[in-house]
């Protein structure tokens, strides 16, 4: 372990991020009775075939199975259901609220406000799945906290309170004061906040797990260790894997940042990663700054920092420096400089867990789009359907997803396939070499700017430059 390392008081367990399942997927596995994977034997017909057990691919399964309980549906995952992003993630199902200047720049007003109240309606949809099926995934509605940390992030806090306003969506998103805030969160670096209704926490492996075994109850097919090497989309659709095939006359690719790989898709994303530090149980230290109450709570950074607590009284952490990569390889769960740096994000916000040690750590990729939004639809010749681009916010949206590709995957015209992200004109990011090599470099001048802003000093311009270049080439990425 690097003396960095030991300095930020992390215990001394071995944390190599991704060595090891997230902390949430081995509390969700340990629960399990039987969770060795199945992989596909031989070659089989259904009517869906979906590649991707995440949240994507198994909403989509479940909403497929809700209107239509005798269809015959196959999920196809490499690894086990939950063992990538929807098994790690921050676990906050989250608005769009914070969203309206990109999604009224791309869809118009109407538009935004009607994409923010399905959304809405998924954050809850998530709970009433947790309580019909009895999946305990610490399902809990207390909303979601944005905490100014910088002057420069004042600004940008009061502009997306005046623009929840001036859509006329006043109680759903609006300021705090600083008293406000430390009633809710204390913390010294804080400024001034925003409270955004639309948020709930969950244990994220929990849920996905829960999804699986309700889908496996309800005979839909799940074949987990078995990787989609090739799909043709026929029709019908060919998903050859090492060990079998599955034809069907329809296809869903749900593989999230692994979508750099899939020629139809790879232009659509920049693969950037995050990771999360775990601190040990510490509900007093919680009880002291007032945070008991659930919340979710972000900071303003572009490079943004997001921390909730759990059920036992931790405070998980997320952010970090993360690289930029045209492949999903290690560096996306094993790169100790970004556990070093979400760790001193945790040391530097909250202070008064100075003695309270860092347990556990682990990373994944995520899929940045050129709106930092996501895109569901399908691609040609029309019988592959996807959903991409939640850019680090997939926890809800990834149930709107699934709601929305089961609609069009049945051809059904519906209040789901009329939002506005479905099927819009693809946003292309630049062809290789320049799209990982420019992302590469963003995302460091993002972070130099976004720390220096943080510690008060000057912005180093020629950083400040190159982070804002993703808006001036038209992405509605960054400063
Ligand atoms: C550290 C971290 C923190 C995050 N925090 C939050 C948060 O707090 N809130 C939020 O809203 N979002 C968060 N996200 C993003 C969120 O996790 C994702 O947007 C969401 O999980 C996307 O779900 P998905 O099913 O599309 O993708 P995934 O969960 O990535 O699922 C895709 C699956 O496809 C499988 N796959 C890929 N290729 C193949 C293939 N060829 N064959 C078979 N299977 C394949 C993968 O193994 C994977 O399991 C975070 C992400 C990370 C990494």
């Amino acid at each position: 372990m690097s003396s960095t390392v030991t300095a930020l008081n992390l215990a001394g367990k071995a944390l190599t991020p991704g060595a090891q399942r997230s902390w949430w997927l081995r509390e969700a596995l340990a629960a399990e009775k039987d969770v060795e994977p199945r992989p596909l034997k031989g070659d089989i017909n259904a009517d869906v075939v979906v590649i991707g057990g995440g949240f994507t691919g198994l909403w989509t399964a479940y909403h497929m199975m809700l209107a239509k309980p005798d269809l015959k549906v196959v999920v196809l995952e490499q690894d086990i259901c939950g063992g990538g992003p929807s098994g790690r993630n921050g676990g906050f199902a989250s608005g769009w609220w914070d969203e309206l200047d990109g999604l009224i720049a791309l869809y118009g007003q109407d538009q935004a406000v009607r994409a923010c109240r399905a959304l809405g309606d998924s954050i809850n949809a998530i709970g009433e799945f947790c309580s019909t099926h009895g999946v305990d995934a610490w399902y809990k509605h207390a909303g979601y906290i944005y905490a100014a940390t910088a002057p420069q992030h004042d600004a940008v806090c009061a502009e997306i309170v005046h623009l929840a306003r001036e859509v006329g969506a006043a109680d759903e998103l609006r300021a705090l004061t600083a008293e406000e805030l430390k009633a809710r969160c204390a913390s010294p670096a804080f400024r001034s906040g925003a409270f955004m209704r639309d948020g709930a926490q969950v244990q994220p492996a929990l849920l996905a797990r829960g999804l699986r075994r309700v889908l496996l109850e309800r005979g839909v097919t799940i074949h987990e260790g078995t990787e989609v090497t090739r799909l043709d989309p026929g029709p019908p659709a060919l998903a050859v894997t090492p060990g079998g095939s599955v034809r069907a006359p329809k296809a869903v690719l749900a593989v999230n940042a692994w979508a750099v790989g899939w020629p139809q898709l790879r232009r659509r994303l920049v693969a950037w990663s995050s990771y999360i530090v775990l601190t040990a149980p510490a509900p007093e230290k919680l009880a002291a700054i007032n945070w008991t109450g659930g919340e979710l709570v972000t900071d303003f950074r572009t490079s943004v920092r997001y921390f909730r607590t759990t059920r036992d009284g931790r405070i998980a952490f997320g952010g970090g420096g993360g690289r930029a990569s045209s492949r999903i390889d290690d560096s996306f769960t094993r790169d100790q400089r970004a556990v070093a740096e979400a760790a001193d994000g945790f040391r530097r916000l909250f202070p008064s867990f100075a003695e309270v040690p860092l347990e556990d750590a682990w990373g994944g990729p995520i899929d940045v789009s050129p709106t930092h939004l996501p895109t569901f639809g399908s691609l040609a010749p029309g019988n592959v359907y996807y959903a991409l681009g939640y850019t680090g916010n997939g926890v809800a949206p990834s149930h709107l997803a699934g709601k929305v590709i089961a609609d069009l995957v049945r051809g059904d015209d519906t209040d789901a396939t009329r939002l506005p992200m479905v099927n819009p004109k693809p946003r292309m990011f630049p062809p290789q070499p320049f799209r990982s090599i420019g992302a590469a470099v963003i995302r460091r001048a993002i972070i130099a700017k976004d720390t220096a802003e943080e510690r008060g000093v000057r912005p180093n311009p020629v950083m400040s430059a190159i982070a804002r270049m993703p808006r001036r080439m038209g992405y509605l990425l960054g400063p």
